[in-house]
Parts: structure tokens; sequence; C-alpha cells
């Protein structure tokens, strides 16, 4: 382990629940009679469809193949028929197109590619277009595809690949559990990723409370120069620019990329699909995520194929003991609540938590009392409160000179607020505006 890591400025110290399915080992949801594809999984363009209703596919069938650079193709995630290409409830509760297909039972393989077994002497570019082929986002969370993180423009060095183990979201133990159960992807992902990236070294930031975590990679990480760093429990440690800052020292301008400073993050999860796609050839065609919270009778970490429908997740961890009060996907940090059960697994999803109705803590319009609690938190050192009012206000254009655009979104000024202010829902709300903004005048 290498030496103590920095602290960040600010950051909270939720009660972490990880205990109901950090022991929980990795199960594989059995095959269902259908799955509903969500078109657009990535930031960036959409891919283009390049299947019709009717069509028969295999297991890793192209399904749709990337628009552009900032693009992902899509892989059916079992053979069968496409029943439908229509709308289903997207992520943020607005109806988004998918497509829907019809298992055959059989579940027959079609690889849509070699494995690239001699990764070592490969050429660079090479193993990132199979990263594009395979349709590899951020697993993490973000979406943002990895083929365009790998590919930092010519002017920029990077010195610094870090593969963030931190797991900070209260609740989630997915990468805490591939960590364990696949540490040789892992660090096989990671070294591929140096590859890429001109480096001969790698680190994994893992916070402290996953010893046994940090155990298991230490053991096999020194085969491909990677070294283990534990990290202080502070949310959110996983953030890219507090994760940097952690294991670097070095700090990411507000307006700046991690690039900007040499460094490029990349999940756990992400890094296993990066070793899957150039060793074994597969696509990325599902995930390991946890499905967790109180009312949930089985708390667990299942692997999901990408447009398993959050229902039927749902039902794989014994369905419910109480009336959930709210869903998220995601974490109950950062994670995003959902108002429908047909919403279906995406690449970025990362869990299914029901929060019970004695958990939720209820927004407010009680006025600000000028505790301070948010800015003494707040990671990115802006001014929660007062972007707030500014929203309140309809000034956007003051939440813009206040930086709300750096703001990451952690909702840690609202998890502190004493008058439950929507604070994180106000700068979401600013930046949308600020966005339509800028695209009236361009
Ligand atoms: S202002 Fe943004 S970055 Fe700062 S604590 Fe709140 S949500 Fe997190
Ligand atoms: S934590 Fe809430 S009440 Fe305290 S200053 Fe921030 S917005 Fe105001």
């Amino acid at each position: 382990m290498s030496d103590k890591p920095r602290k960040f400025k600010g950051g909270v110290h939720p009660n972490d629940s990880k205990a109901l399915s950090a022991s929980k080992p990795i199960q594989q949801a059995p095959l269902l009679e259908s799955y509903k594809v969500i078109m657009h999984q990535n930031i960036g363009a959409p891919p283009e469809l390049v299947v019709k209703k009717g069509d028969t596919v295999k297991k890793g069938t192209l399904l749709a193949k990337a628009s552009g650079f900032v693009s992902v193709p899509l892989h059916a995630p079992t053979s069968g028929t496409i029943k439908s290409i229509d709308k289903c409830p997207g992520p943020t509760g607005i109806s988004v197109p998918a497509i829907e297909i019809a298992a055959d039972g059989e579940d027959a393989w079609e690889s849509p590619f070699e494995p690239i077994a001699d990764w070592m002497n490969a050429d660079p570019a090479g193993l990132r277009q199979r990263i594009c082929d395979a349709g590899i986002v951020g697993m993490g969370g973000a979406g943002f595809p990895t083929h365009v993180k790998l590919s930092p423009p010519e002017d920029k060095t990077i010195d610094t690949l870090i593969l963030n183990g931190a797991e900070c979201e209260p609740y989630l133990t997915a990468d805490h559990r591939l960590m364990l159960e696949h540490a040789e992807e892992v660090v096989l992902g990671a070294a591929i990723s140096a590859r890429i990236l001109g480096l001969k070294s790698a680190v994994i930031g893992i916070e402290e409370n996953k010893p046994d975590a940090i155990e298991k990679l230490e053991s096999v990480a020194g085969k491909y120069n990677i070294t283990v760093q534990s990290l202080p429990v502070n949310y959110p440690q996983g953030a890219e620019r507090q994760l940097i800052y952690a294991i670097t020292g070095r700090e990411v301008p507000i307006g700046k990329l991690p690039m900007d400073v040499g460094c490029v993050v990349q999940n756990i999860a992400t890094v296993i699909a990066i070793a899957e796609a150039v060793v074994k050839g597969l696509p990325s065609i599902e995930r390991v995520a946890t499905v967790t919270g109180k009312p949930v009778v089985n708390p667990g970490n299942w692997r999901l194929r990408i447009g398993t429908p959050v229902a039927k997740v749902l039902e794989l961890a014994g369905g419910i003991s109480e009336q959930p009060a709210k869903l998220l996907l995601g974490g109950p940090m950062m994670g995003i609540a959902q108002s429908s059960l047909d919403v279906t697994v995406m690449k970025n999803t990362s869990g299914v938590l029901l929060i019970a109705a004695d958990e939720v803590s209820l927004y407010t319009s009680e006025p600000c009392i000028r505790c301070g609690r948010c800015v003494d938190c707040c990671p990115m050192q802006i001014l929660p409160a007062t972007i707030s009012q500014a929203v309140e206000n309809k000034r956007f254009d003051w939440a813009e000179k206040l930086n709300v655009m750096a703001c990451i979104e952690c909702g840690s000024c609202s998890y502190v607020c004493p008058s439950h202010r929507p604070l994180n829902q106000h700068f979401k709300r600013a930046k949308v505006e600020i966005q339509a903004g800028l695209r009236k005048k361009s």
C-alpha cells in the first residue's frame, strides 16, 4: 500500500447501510422471457438502429451502431426476435425509444469480434477501437463512452491512471463484490487501459471500509505494476476530482477535466468490461448491480442483463416486505428517483434501491437559516445556500456566476441541511436552464 492519501475539503459521513448486501456474493440472474434495451445509454449521440421488428438476433448481435465519436453501439442481451421498437419509461421519467427482444430460450451467442489474446503487443488504437465496438461506457453512473476517455488529445500528457474502487455511495456494494470476486479481471482491465494510454502503471483507490477488497487486490496487483491506495471514508471520495486530489494531490480547476492535470479515472466495473471485451471478445450486455434497501426481502448483488425490467429485478431479490416510499436507480445520494417499475437496467445502473417510509427525508420550503453547514461540506467549495436562493429567484445568471456548473450533484448539501431545502434539485434545474439559454444563443 502506498503513502497516506490527502483528505479533500468538505464531505459528509452518512450511514453507509452497506451491511445489507456487502457479504452477498454476485448471483447470475436467470434468463427472462423478454428484455427492453433502452436505445440511448451513453453521454453523447444516440446510436443508430440496425435491426427492425421481426428480425432474429443472437446474444451479442449488433442492435444499434455508434453514430459518431462520442457514441457507442448496443448489442442484444440474449437470442430471440425483435418484438417491438417502441417507447418505454426512461430513467429520468421521460419515455424513450427501446428495443424489445422476445427471448427464444436458447441464449445462443454470436460474438461480434475475436478475442485479442496478445493484447500486450497489440496496437493501442486497435484496443481502443475494440472498447468502442464493445459499447463500453462508464459504469459508475455517468455513462460516458470509455473509448473517448481513453483518447486524450495530443496536447494533454497523461501520466496517471486511477481506478475508482471507492464506492462511497451508501448502500451500493457491487464494486466491492467485483473487487473481491474478479480481482484478476480488475488488474487486467487496468493494465489494458494503461497500455492504451502509454503508461506502465496504475493505482487503485479503495475506501478503507473495504479491507478485504484492499487485501485481495494487493495480492494480484503486482503482476501489472499496479498499486493499491487505501482512502479515508468520506463521501464523495469516489468523485473524480476528490479521488485525484486524494491520490495525487493535484486539484482539477473548475471548468477543467482530469486530463488537464494528467489523470484518467476509470470505474472498477468498467475496467472489467474492458478486460472481457479485449481478452474474451465480449460486448457490454450485462452488469453487476446492488439490489437493496430495508423493504427488499433479500438484498444482494446480481449480474443483470441490460434491458431487465426493475420489476423483475425486485422479484429476484424476493420482492418487498413493506411498501417503499421511494425507488431509486443508483445510491441514495446521487441516484435518480423512479416512478415506474417498467424502467429497465442500463449500462450505468449501479443499483436498484428501495427506501422505506420511515427513512425518507421530505423536502420543505422552509427558509434558509444561514447555518453554513452546506458550505462547510461542499467538496467543490461553492456556496450552495446562495446559489439555491438565486435559483428560487429565477436568477440563473447569478447561479452561473456563483459556479453552479461546477456542482457535482453529490447531494452532500441536501443531506446536511437542517431546513431540508431541495438544494441539489435547485442546482440540477439551474444547469438545465443555463444550458437551454446557451443553446438559444448559439
Ligand atoms: S453544491 Fe453540489 S457539489 Fe456542493 S455539496 Fe451540494 S451537490 Fe455537492
Ligand atoms: S444548510 Fe440549509 S439552512 Fe444551512 S445555510 Fe445551507 S441552505 Fe441554509
